[in-house]
């Protein structure tokens, strides 16, 4: 039932010029004791969000360097996703919890994942709360386990935390992304890793403009006026609606501007298309906002062109676990605007690699600031793009990965 992904093929050597033969060795190094070790990556989705984007290059990279490493989609039905996203948003801090009904039903979901898991793994890594309680249900099918949060727990709905805690404590080892995401009451071992993004897949690889230009006339953008751009899933926390509110203020003093509100809906994301159809309806018809997902046909490259050809991106959430459009955004070397929560300052210096704001007017203000000064916007983004070439390109992340398992496994 639990569903294998093909990740494809990844070399570590192809990154080497990126980011240095130091890392590469060290990354060598770690692996070579943990050759042939058994890794299993669990994961709720292989489509839309930042895990799969992450798992598509870490599992062949794992592999690359020896791992015998899997990556399984759990099942689930649509009483199951409607039940994880209502946690999901509760953990980011929404008031409503679930109802018992729907933690019974997140919790059988998990038995029945549980039944099916394969046994035999050297490390269970096991993402996010959708299948948090398999640990619990059946230790005795993987010698080590680790948790992987992906969100913002800072400021959690406290009955949604306090119900998911007997389940995420016992896990022997936990990774979160920033130290203020980490709940009291962890019994394992705490390892702070942010997470990364592929500097080498269609999503990230170098386009020359005349590519992006190509792609982006493709869905209407007049490429001779100045383009703002946000890439995300259309979710409460992501604030498409208040990035086309900033647009208008921008729009008052450059009419020119057009805004494309790039998003991918998830296969687990029920809650997406209503959101979605309240952003298209908050544009009210207006023809210098482009608004397109994946059932328009845009895949990486579509979003590599926007964010490449974009004169400013902007990633206005309200909560953001970390953000990978933002190392995404940079490593294009466009200049970035972007909400001052969650993950993003740690890409983001202020005033140096992009700006960071809080409201709607910092928003439209930071962004004019950059349209009526090129030159300022090109500082932003080359000071931006090494910030992120130094920490937050996949390597990283693997070498991070390699020293987790060779802590819980001994080497
Ligand atoms: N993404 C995409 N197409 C879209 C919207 C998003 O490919 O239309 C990708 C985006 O480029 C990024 C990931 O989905 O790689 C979203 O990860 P992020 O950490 O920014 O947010 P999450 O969705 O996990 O909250």
């Amino acid at each position: 039932m639990l569903q294998p992904v093909i990740a494809g093929h990844k070399f570590l050597g192809d990154y080497a010029s990126l980011v240095g033969r130091h890392l590469v060795e060290e990354i060598h190094a770690l692996a070579e004791p943990l050759k042939g070790k058994k890794i299993l990556h669990i994961s709720a989705t292989a489509f839309g969000g930042g895990v799969s984007e992450i798992l598509y290059t870490l599992v062949p990279l794992m592999r690359d360097v020896g791992l015998e490493c899997e990556w399984q989609v759990i099942y689930g039905r649509e009483e199951f996703y409607n039940a994880t996203k209502l946690m999901h948003n509760a953990l980011q801090g929404a008031p409503e919890d679930l109802s018992e009904e729907q933690w019974s039903t997140w919790a059988r979901y998990n038995e029945m994942n549980a039944r099916e898991l394969a046994g035999g793994w050297d490390a269970c890594v096991v993402h996010d709360p959708q299948p948090a309680a398999l640990f619990g249900l059946v230790p005795e099918k993987s010698r080590a386990w680790v948790w992987r949060c992906h969100i913002d727990l800072s400021t959690p709905n406290p009955a949604t935390i306090e119900h998911l805690l007997p389940y995420i404590a016992p896990y022997p080892a936990t990774v979160f992304h920033m130290p203020q995401y980490v709940p009291a009451g962890l019994q394992g071992k705490v390892h702070i890793v942010p997470p990364a993004i592929d500097p080498l897949a269609p999503k990230n690889m170098a386009f020359s403009p005349e590519d992006a230009i190509y792609i982006c006339e493709q869905f209407g953008v007049d490429v001779d006026r100045p383009l703002i751009c946000q890439v995300s899933r259309f979710d409460p926390w992501k604030d498409p609606v208040g990035v086309i509110d900033a647009y208008r203020i921008v729009k008052e003093q450059r009419p020119d501007v057009q805004l494309a509100l790039v998003g991918s809906m998830a296969s687990d994301d029920p809650e997406g298309w209503d959101y979605f159809n309240a952003t298209v309806a908050h544009a009210d018809g207006d023809p210098d906002i482009h608004i397109l997902n994946n059932f328009n046909n845009v895949g990486a490259i579509e979003v590599n062109a926007f964010q490449s050809h974009s004169d400013v991106v902007i990633q206005k959430s309200t909560r953001e676990g970390f953000g990978l459009t933002v190392s995404e955004a940079i490593w294009k070397g466009r200049p970035f605007v972007g909400g001052d929560v969650g993950g993003i300052p740690l890409q983001v210096k202020d005033g140096e690699s992009g700006y960071l704001v809080s409201t709607v007017d910092e928003c439209a203000d930071r962004t004019l600031r950059v349209l009526q000064d090129p030159q300022l916007g090109k500082e932003l983004g080359r000071r931006g793009k090494e910030h992120v070439r130094r920490n937050f390109l996949m390597p990283r992340l693997l070498r991070d990965w390699l020293r987790i398992f060779t802590e819980q496994l001994g080497g």
